[in-house]
């Protein structure tokens, strides 16, 4: 009935095949484009410690690509891959501060069903003042509300704040460039608050994961016990 309604007062086109969105629940995408998009299932095998994809087949034992031996954080999950309509409901959440049901059930069960069960306080990847401005939200920040309130985990959006205004995804930056612009990016503002605590740090996409391993090498430094790491989407 609402979903009929919503059909005939907001006809949607989904934004990544052009055909009508005709559930509420879905977003910005249609059925179709949902039923395209690769959500992991937890029996394919990803590296244990970044949530890269290594290969459908299920592995009886930890596996690694190892091409995130270097980072900071100590595991990182994805509700999926980026692509179809996970990539336009995260291009959507960037420029508005909303997520469809759809893809907030599949980002709670993610949590719900990872290795992060310790964790004591979810804390959102800053945005620089500047982007912030510009943008009136942060979309982390949207994310981490949305856990924080089914899980009853406390939030901190405060603690941990961006200094410089990096470039995100500047292409031709290979990991170590990327690396090294985020590097000081990052800076703790109460660190009373991160001592001893297991984190869980949001975003929207992990890419290359060098902004997770910034912020968890700075939540470390100060004093952070584990740092893990919840995003939409990961890229290939
Ligand atoms: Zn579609
Ligand atoms: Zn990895």
């Amino acid at each position: 009935m609402l979903d009929a309604m919503f059909a005939v007062a907001y006809p949607q086109a989904c934004q990544s095949c052009g055909n009508s969105v005709e559930r509420l629940a879905d977003g910005v995408a249609c059925g179709d484009c949902w039923r395209a998009t690769k959500i992991f299932s937890g029996t394919e095998a990803l590296c244990a410690k970044c949530g890269a994809f290594l290969q459908t087949e299920p592995s009886n034992y930890p596996t690694f690509c190892h091409r995130c031996d270097e980072h900071f954080y100590d595991a990182a999950s994805a509700v999926g891959e980026y692509g179809h309509a996970l990539t336009v409901s995260i291009l959507h959440l960037k420029r508005e501060p909303f997520v469809a049901a759809r893809l907030k059930k599949l980002f709670v069960s993610r949590f719900q069903t990872s290795v992060f069960q310790a964790v004591e306080m979810i804390v959102p990847v800053p945005l620089s003042k500047k982007r912030k401005l510009e943008r009136g939200f942060n979309q982390a920040a949207v994310l981490s509300k949305i856990l924080a309130d089914r899980t009853k985990i406390n939030l901190d959006g405060q603690s941990l704040v961006r200094r410089l205004d990096t470039p995100m995804h500047r292409v031709g930056m290979d990991g170590k460039a990327r690396a090294m612009s985020v590097k000081n990016a990052f800076e703790v503002k109460r660190p009373k608050l991160i001592a001893g605590k297991t984190i869980l740090l949001v975003d929207d996409v992990f890419t290359s994961g060098a902004t997770a391993s910034g912020c968890a090498e700075i939540l470390k430094q100060n004093g952070a016990e584990k740092v893990y790491v919840l995003t939409l989407a990961k890229t290939l």
